[in-house]
């Protein structure tokens, strides 16, 4: 069962309806989606208790939905989810462009990376601390160390920040120090680190699992979800196929289709989807152009002496050609680029 607040509903009257439902039996969570509240439990309700529900204060509808796919389905949410990131919000009107290197490397890295991205228009920045490499013997990433360096970055530039947790232990520090929590593809279906990052209070970036079938990654967005946090955005990032021409098979049509499944949004990560800097241009246009929200790209100032996916990674100057090639077909599918975020001024700089 699925009850609905209005978004005017009051700590005590959801509190009331928790309780009503704690005495049937069930084991109601509280999920923020958009503007309003649910209390979201596991079991279905009989008659009786949708009726005594339905009477309460500010309760705007009760949902029976049976099947595993519950909160993420159009059936039980018609209109979009919009979640905003800071300034920026996914799901609306707005192209939300993601970009920066695959590792924190060094402050001055991060520095060059941020100042690139953020002049061309990206309005969030991306850096791996923690990097869930294939090989033991690659760089392992900067761990918390480089969790501040990309909290350095947000206060100079005003870019959010958005990196990935492989772990369970380390959701509740990533959670404190960056705007977004990332689940990577080899983590997809990793149902502890699902659980902690969905009750962890921040939105989260969702990516497919490079073997995952939709139907799967639908669910690990339920798991988000049940535990309580609505804002999960979805990311599409190449699957593997038979063809090793490129690093994975980026399967747009999964975009169009995911977003005429669920109302949650869906972007789509075009660098480690192709591995090739020379695609990333291309797939980036097609997304926009196929209903994607977003893009998450990957930009090194000095690729050649990447510790981590330099291979694919543009430029400063590749990706702000891209930028521009991006805003005509954005604006012909009735979207905008968001508008390049302000630097968090220290408050001694604040003018008055
Ligand atoms: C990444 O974005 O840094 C990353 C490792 O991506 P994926 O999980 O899609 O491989
Ligand atoms: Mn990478």
């Amino acid at each position: 069962m699925i009850v609905v607040f209005h978004p005017s509903a009051t700590r005590n009257q959801i509190d009331a309806v928790s309780e009503a439902v704690r005495g049937r039996g069930m084991t109601p969570v509280a999920v923020s989606l958009g503007d309003a509240t649910m209390l979201v439990t596991a079991e279905s309700a009989d008659a009786e208790t949708v009726a005594v529900v339905t009477a309460a204060p500010n309760v705007a509808r009760v949902v029976q939905i049976s099947g595993s796919h519950r909160l993420t389905t159009r059936a039980f949410r018609a209109e979009d989810t919009r979640v905003p990131v800071g300034p920026a919000t996914f799901g609306g009107p707005e192209f939300v462009v993601i970009a920066g290197p695959c590792a924190v490397e060094s402050s001055a890295q991060m520095s060059a990376a941020a100042d690139a991205v953020h002049e061309a228009g990206a309005v969030m920045l991306r850096g791996g601390a923690f990097k869930p490499r294939t090989s033991p013997y690659s760089f392992q990433g900067l761990g918390v160390a480089g969790l501040a360096l990309l909290a350095e970055q947000r206060t100079r530039t005003g870019l959010q920040v958005v990196t990935e947790v492989v772990t369970p232990k380390d959701v509740e520090v990533v959670a404190q120090e960056c705007d977004m929590l990332q689940i990577g593809t080899r983590n997809m279906q990793n149902f502890d680190l699902l659980r902690a990052a969905g009750a962890a209070g921040r939105p989260v970036l969702l990516k497919r699992g490079m073997a995952a079938t939709i139907d799967e990654w639908l669910h690990a967005a339920e798991y988000l979800m049940h535990m309580g946090n609505g804002d999960v955005v979805l990311c599409e990032r190449g699957i593997r196929s038979f063809d090793r021409s490129t690093r994975f098979t980026l399967d747009l049509s999964a975009v169009a289709e995911v977003k005429r499944l669920t109302h949650l949004p869906v972007i789509v990560d075009p660098s480690h989807s192709t591995g090739q800097p020379h695609l990333v241009g291309p797939m980036s246009l097609a997304a926009a152009a196929c209903g994607a929200d977003g893009l998450i790209i990957d930009v090194h100032t000095d690729a050649r002496n990447a510790m981590c996916d330099g291979f694919q990674a543009l430029s400063g100057e590749q990706f702000a050609a891209l930028m521009g090639r991006l805003r005509p077909v954005v604006h012909a599918v009735g979207r905008s680029l968001g508008a390049k975020p302000g630097a968090k001024l220290a408050p001694s700089l604040t003018t008055v």
